[in-house]
């Protein structure tokens, strides 16, 4: 890769995934962490005195004299790369501002997700979709670009559908169980999640149908985004576990198939990042656990640094042809991790 590295920024900083990029970008081999913004308030004060440190383990100690200045193309002058943690509300056009200003905006909100010329990118499903940003660029006339990564529990999910689909994936029934991290902080109330299971969250179950047909779908250049012709269907509840979305799938195939041939395409998956050895691709996209009971929220929410789905459980579905369950890390994979490997790829294929 380059010899120096490529000054980045984080935008969001303070927050839940904000504070993940920073955990991860440390002693990156590609990219430098220069800056971090959230909002106004922090008024360029040192990180360490604008934020609570929430991960484990101490706050690096090389962002801890950062300023946190606002979310502004011009207070972040030699950044080439921001990536964007804020929340929906605001991200759009603050998003906008950078890609304008010649920036390559990796964001994590769902602003842009579905838009017609941004790629919705996981780089081990659909890896091609990347050259969205050329079209991008001609049509909006800018020099930067927004690349977008999947709602957290769409992205799990679209891995684990990815390599089925020579099978014919027809129909997916999905039941999430998802962790009170991926409501930001403080996020949900410990009164109302302790003890509990909340069946609602709000847009949620909308954006698992919709983002797994564009990701599972095909790119072509002067048509566009075309979708997957399959039909998903999400129900999604909030859980009181830290981290980690636990998911109970059920597909309809086209082609029967033994299980060991579900299995096998699972374990065999090596996708393009695998292959390129991008700095934040797990040696294993898809692990499958053979314990009946695995896999575990507490137990293998880490597998691969965080940035392994695992799965479990396959078994015949009396209704549909299949049913199984997955695990996907929120905040590492669905979120600060995947977020990075999305700009991996497009420096690795010189998009940016
Ligand atoms: P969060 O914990 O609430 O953090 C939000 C961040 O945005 C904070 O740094 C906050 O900084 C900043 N911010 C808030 N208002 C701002 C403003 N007006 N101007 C500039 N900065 C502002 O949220 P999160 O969970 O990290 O989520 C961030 C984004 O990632 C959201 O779009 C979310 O949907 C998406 N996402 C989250 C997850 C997950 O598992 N949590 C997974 C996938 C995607 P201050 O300190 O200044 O308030």
């Amino acid at each position: 890769m380059t010899a120096e590295r490529i000054p980045v920024a984080v935008l969001g900083a303070t927050g839940t995934v904000g504070q993940r990029f920073i955990e991860l970008l440390q002693g990156h081999p590609w990219f430098e962490l220069v800056g971090l913004a959230a909002s106004e308030q922090h008024g360029g004060r040192p990180y360490a005195e604008a934020t609570r440190w929430r991960l484990s383990g101490d706050m690096p100690s090389s962002v801890a004299s950062l300023p946190v200045v606002p979310c502004r193309p011009e207070a972040l002058p030699d950044v080439k790369i921001v990536f964007s943690a804020l929340p929906g509300e605001i991200a759009g056009d603050i998003e906008l501002s950078f890609a304008k200003a010649g920036v390559a905006v990796f964001s994590n909100a769902k602003n842009y997700r579905m838009a017609s010329d941004v790629p919705l990118l996981i780089p081990e499903v659909n890896a091609d979709h990347a050259a969205a940003i050329v079209q991008q660029r001609k049509q909006r006339k800018w020099s930067g670009c927004i690349v977008t990564n999947a709602n957290c529990s769409a992205t799990p999910l679209v891995m684990a559908l990815k390599p089925l689909q020579p099978l014919g994936v027809r129909k997916v029934l999905v039941t999430t169980l998802q962790a009170i991290s991926g409501a930001g902080y403080p996020g949900v109330p410990s009164y109302d999640i302790l003890d509990n299971v909340i069946p609602y969250i709000g847009g949620e179950e909308e954006k698992v149908e919709s983002e797994t047909l564009k990701m599972l779908g095909n790119w072509e250049e002067g048509s566009g985004f075309i979708d997957a012709s399959m039909v998903v269907s999400a129900h999604c509840n909030r859980v009181a576990t830290r981290e980690g979305h636990l998911e109970c799938a059920s597909i309809e195939l086209e082609r029967d198939a033994p299980p060991e041939e579900i299995i096998a395409a699972w374990e065999n998956y090596t996708p393009e990042p695998q292959q390129l050895k991008l700095p934040s691709a797990p040696e294993r996209p898809l692990l499958y656990r053979t314990e009946i009971d695995r896999p575990q929220t507490l137990r293998d929410r880490d597998a691969g640094n965080g940035m392994t789905v695992t799965l479990g459980r396959l078994r015949r579905c009396p209704i549909l042809s299949y049913k199984f369950v997955l695990l996907g890390h929120n905040t590492i994979r669905g979120a600060a991790g995947g977020s990075i490997l999305n700009a991996e790829l497009c420096v690795s294929k010189g998009l940016v």
